[in-house]
């Protein structure tokens, strides 16, 4: 398809003459940032009259990590407003309540010994699969996060079946988990494979297997979640026979063999283990965790230097959330150094325009963009796994501008653009591949033949993309809004949303990029409260009122503040300066990416499979809502140069097109 999705043509505006600032080239500012946000119809949503907020047990705070149990702000005080992220979220939950659970169950029975009872399921969830079963784990974690964090998008009624089948899976599960002994596995035993796996992976018979505690990560994450966020005290218990498993399997093993066990794929297990010691306390636990800890890649990331070329992304990634969580945990500084530098490393010399990561699923050399283009980068599951790594670093140091700048270019590019937003299921895309004639799709590599309009299938094409797919809509809401060390609630992301805190309600009205400006209005509640609202790294300016009222701001803000009496009606506004970025890649001075404020723009490349040459001077705005640009471009013939039209990337759908472009 070669559609050009263009509605309304009117220029905006002249962009201007550029300037150098900061490494990358402004080309001007919009006269947009002017206007003021254009009026949002209110919902049904009724403050203080919401669906039942989810049970959050005890004060442990598993998933947020140690730092997050105070910053982080609960999930039941955050909903969506209507907008592109709620539209993605309502999609999801759409499949979430699909998906049949006999089906997604069918492997573990088998693996059991009980009639299978249902339709198998395809992609890496066959039932030949040896990494069957992970899909399920991921449903467990986005059933608990879609019941606890999903109030305006799904009804009371979606919610309560979210709740019923999160508890159906958690209760077979655990039914399978005590016939452990029946079928012949170890007590504690659950998955959908036989524990012979785990044999031949200490036997280092590695080509009977490909990743075995990868699984055991997942379905351990998704009862922690159950519990955590559903309130399902079973699901803690299956989680800790799982968990007591791992210890008896592995409490024996020599640190060099586990070392070599390390060597295979085992995605986040220690994390989960961390987080599962966060609830229990039990020491064990813990120790299980630490001995998970893969030496031969974190200790070169602890000592700062950047090992990651040759490394596959998403066996490594999960690695490093789990060393902050164990530093967390244990306050060993080799941990949270190897955490911190991967974090530095990885965002500074091995990521794409998009925040995504990873050609052909592997990093290469430092600062490697335009020699390692194609339509296999930035794999969906890597940019899930970094955001969860960046959220918790968040906690640690709020005030650092460049955690929530990375968070919300890789939230706003990759993964809100990893959706079909024409899928009634929000089917999921496994790469969003960069160079000339990308086309986001069932990845070919390992569905062949599959249709290439088509970002996923509802059960035949099963991977780690569609599984953490299910995942990342249920979670928009958890990094929008977190607290402060000195209680302040910070605003680090533009969705439109409403927020509870400190027994106010806040509604957040943003239509960021289209109208660069956010309007924060107090909808209930009196008392006193530092509102402290993120100025992005893209922002050429701020300014801000308060009840119309201008604010005296320092020059260039790292966020706008607010401390008062908050009460009904209040309305604070800030709106940024927002303009177009040429960023040069760091290994050709002629290829360049070019973003408007935080969206990456995609050239619509037609059938064309050469990289287009673009005149940055040429850039003209052709619409605001949908976001469109066009610029005069050749595909290597000089003088055949046309009008090539520019969208963000994110709203790329069945069509080709590419990320970067040579400069003309
Ligand atoms: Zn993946």
């Amino acid at each position: 398809m070669t559609g050009v999705p263009l509605r309304r043509r009117e220029v905006f505006g002249v962009l201007g003459a550029a300037i150098l600032a900061g490494g990358a080239v402004y080309l001007g500012v919009a006269d947009s940032s002017a206007a003021k946000p254009r009026s949002i119809a209110p919902d049904a949503y009724t403050p203080g009259a919401d669906t039942p907020d989810a049970y959050t047990p005890g004060a442990a705070y598993a998933p947020d990590g140690t730092a997050g149990k105070t910053a982080a702000v609960p999930r039941a005080d955050v909903r969506l407003l209507g907008g592109p992220f709620q539209g993605n979220q309502q999609r999801d939950l759409a499949y979430l309540l699909f998906l049949d659970q006999d089906r997604m169950l069918r492997s573990f029975r088998v693996n059991y010994g009980l009639p299978a009872g249902a339709m198998p399921i395809g992609g890496w969830e066959s039932p030949s699969s040896m990494i069957r079963g992970h899909v399920t784990g991921h449903l467990l974690s986005a059933l608990a996060w879609a019941y606890a964090g999903t109030g305006t998008t799904a009804s009371d009624q979606e919610r309560r079946a979210l709740k019923a089948k999160g508890d159906y899976f958690v209760a077979q599960l655990a039914s399978l988990q005590a016939r452990a002994p029946r079928a012949g596995y170890s007590d504690g035993y659950l998955s959908a494979f036989p524990e012979q796996y785990f044999t031949w992976l200490e036997q280092g018979k590695l080509n009977l297997v490909w990743s075995p505690y990868y699984m055991i990560h997942k379905y351990l994450a998704g009862l922690i979640d159950q519990y955590q966020l559903a309130g399902n005290a079973q699901a803690l218990d299956v989680a800790s026979r799982l968990a007591d498993w791992v210890d008896r399997r592995t409490r024996n093993l020599s640190y060099q063999h586990m070392q070599g066990i390390l060597e295979t794929e085992f995605g986040g297990l220690p994390e989960a283990l961390a987080n599962l010691y966060a609830i229990t306390g039990d020491q064990a636990t813990l120790n299980t965790a630490e001995r998970f800890y893969h030496a031969r890649f974190l200790d070169p990331l602890a000592a700062g230097t950047d090992n990651l070329n040759g490394w596959q992304c998403n066996v490594s990634t999960p690695k490093v959330v789990a060393s902050l969580r164990l530093a967390e945990e244990t306050g060993n500084e080799k941990y949270w150094n190897a955490a911190v530098n991967f974090w530095r490393i990885a965002t500074a010399h091995h990521s794409y325009a998009i925040g995504g990561q990873g050609n052909h699923e592997h990093w290469g050399p430092p600062d490697t963009v335009a020699s390692a283009l194609s339509n296999y980068n930035c794999e969906g599951c890597v940019s899930y796994n970094m955001l969860k790594l960046t959220r918790l670093l968040h906690f640690h140091a709020p005030g650092s501008a460049a955690y929530m700048d990375y968070y919300e270019r890789t939230l706003v590019n990759h993964l809100l653009g990893t959706q079909d937003p024409g899928s009634p299921h929000g089917f999921v895309a496994y790469y969003t591949g960069l160079s000339p004639g990308a086309h986001k799709q069932v990845p070919s590599n390992y569905f062949p033949g599959a249709d290439e309009n088509a970002f996923a299938t509802d059960y035949d094409t099963f991977t780690c993309d569609t599984a953490t797919g299910l995942e990342t809509p249920t979670r928009f809401t958890d990094t929008i809004y977190t607290r402060d060390p000195d209680s302040a609630l910070r605003v680090n992301l533009f969705i439109p949303s409403r927020v509870r805190a400190d027994g106010l309600t806040l509604r957040q009205a943003t239509s960021i990029p289209a109208v660069p400006a956010t309007t924060l209005t107090v909808e209930s509640g009196t008392g006193l409260m530092t509102l402290r609202v993120r100025v992005p790294a893209w922002a050429t300016s701020a300014s801000a009122t308060l009840n119309g009222r201008p604010q005296a701001l320092p020059p260039r803000p790292a966020a706008v503040e607010v401390t008062r009496v908050w009460a009904p009606g209040d309305e604070l506004l800030v709106s940024f300066g927002i303009g177009l970025t040429v960023r040069q890649a760091p290994d050709s001075a002629r290829v360049a990416s070019l973003a408007y404020g935080p969206v990456v723009l995609a050239a619509l490349t037609g059938d064309a499979s050469r990289m287009p040459a673009l005149d940055p001077s040429s850039v003209r705005q052709v619409s605001a809502s949908p976001l469109a640009f066009e610029a005069q471009g050749t595909f290597g013939t000089k003088g055949d140069a046309r009008p090539i039209p520019l969208i963000p990337v994110c709203d790329v759908v069945h069509q080709p097109y590419t990320t970067y472009w040579q400069l003309a």
